[in-house]
């Protein structure tokens, strides 16, 4: 019995040293740019240095996979292979696989076939202009994730298809720097990769991370903030990336797969809460596109997973599941909160 307590003791003992010396150690901090974002990693823990740059070299090189814009990516070869197989890496099949499974569940509000609509309006040369509706129905006629034959690592389009990744890459990124760091023993870190934040278990200190949600107005500052723990948090807003066209109208970068039009619904922003980076950062856009009541009512019939939505009217709609954990920010008291679902 002695010996029991001793060794109890002793135990409890290693985990409050073992505690203090991660909370006495400095953080790795790295900051870089890719996936046309700017992105921070935070990292505590002996070899934090190496899994730090372990993780920035994943996703450079993940990112050299998956961008359409890049010539030797496997993505722009996919999209150029005139209909012919064309044989993916493992990480691209892999994120290809998965993120056809999410266009399913999203039910048509998302779509990685959607790049010749997405570059039709300027997005990508940001030579921005609003088409021809002629030219658009034109332009959807190959828009279908269904028709995106993948056999293991082989890929084949249609002709005049292309794919896009641009909704799910970050999350992808997420989910394997997340891999790195379990696989090294890191048990804090914050991941940021531009708007898709992976809270890698807790602070040194045992608190939850605080994950603040960019604010439309001013993007430099926060409408709010989420305690998170083990948990990825993705942001999809119009004002990443949007112009005004002639006649006066706002158009932004998501784009409804079914009209070919960018979305222009009572939604400002929309944050998801998941334990999976790739999911995440896809419902974010599929719930954007789905609007206020139609995200909704989608949440409550599928589950597994939590929102933050910013209306266009300064509502903020927060999931019950996560609403101790979201805070509004000082200036931002005026929002209204309701807690659905
Ligand atoms: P996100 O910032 O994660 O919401 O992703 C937006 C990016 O995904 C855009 O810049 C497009 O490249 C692409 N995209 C836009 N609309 C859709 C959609 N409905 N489904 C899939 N990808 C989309
Ligand atoms: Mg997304």
């Amino acid at each position: 019995m002695k010996k029991f307590w001793w060794i109890l003791s002793a135990t409890a003992l290693c985990a409050v040293f073992c505690s203090c010396a991660l909370q006495a150690q400095k953080p790795s901090e790295v900051s870089f740019e890719a996936m046309d974002t700017f992105m921070s990693l935070k990292i505590y823990g002996e070899n934090s240095e190496d899994v730090a740059k372990a993780v920035q070299n994943k996703t450079e090189q993940l990112e050299a996979m998956m961008s359409a814009e890049d010539e030797n990516s496997d993505i722009f070869k996919a999209n150029h292979a005139d209909a012919q197989p064309f044989e993916l890496s493992e990480d691209t099949a892999d994120i290809v696989q998965k993120s056809l499974d999410l266009c399913k569940e999203a039910e048509g509000s998302l779509d990685i076939t959607i790049y010749p609509v997405v570059c039709e309006w300027g997005f990508i040369s940001k030579s921005y202009k609003i088409p021809r509706q002629s030219k658009i129905d034109e332009l959807l006629k190959s828009v279908d994730y269904k028709s995106v034959k993948l056999d293991g690592k082989k890929i084949t389009l249609l002709p005049d298809m292309q794919l896009d990744l641009g909704a799910v890459a970050k999350g992808y990124a997420a989910d394997k720097g997340i891999e790195i760091c379990k696989e090294e023993g890191v048990s804090s870190a914050l991941l940021n990769f531009g708007g898709t934040v992976a809270a890698v278990g807790t602070k040194p200190d045992a608190s939850s991370w605080k994950i603040g949600i960019a604010d439309p107005e001013n993007r430099a500052s926060y409408f709010g903030y989420l305690s998170c723990k083990d948990t990825v948090a993705a942001t999809s807003g119009g004002y990443e990336r949007c112009f005004t066209g002639e006649d006066g109208k706002t158009y932004i970068h998501i784009i409804d797969p079914q009209t070919g039009q960018p979305v222009d619904n009572d939604i400002s922003s929309v944050t998801i809460v998941s334990p999976s980076g790739l999911k995440s950062d896809a419902l974010s856009t599929a719930l954007f596109v789905m609007g206020i009541d139609g995200a909704r009512e989608y949440q409550k019939a599928n589950g597994g997973f939590d929102f933050v939505i910013l209306s266009k009217d300064n509502e903020v709609y927060v999931t019950s599941t996560i609403s101790q954990s979201f805070t509004l920010a000082e200036g931002s008291k005026d929002l209204k909160i309701n807690i659905v679902n």
